[in-house]
């Protein structure tokens, strides 16, 4: 599988990138802003939820 590098946004198949010289690392699953995406619609749901409750509370 060729690494990628984040540098000049393509893949290399050597250690080191031949464009910017930089060092290969493993390519890595971008799942850390998935989950971020997640966590925030959570959140907005969670917190829309939370003040709806509030809010009929308030008018009943
Ligand atoms: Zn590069």
């Amino acid at each position: 599988m060729a690494n990628w590098c984040e540098n000049c946004d393509r893949p290399e198949e050597g250690e080191v990138c031949a464009v910017c010289g930089a060092a290969m690392v493993e390519p890595v699953v971008e799942g850390v802003p998935w989950r971020w995406r997640f966590f925030i619609v959570a959140s907005v749901i969670y917190l829309g939820w939370r003040i709806y409750q509030i809010i009929s509370w308030i008018v009943h």
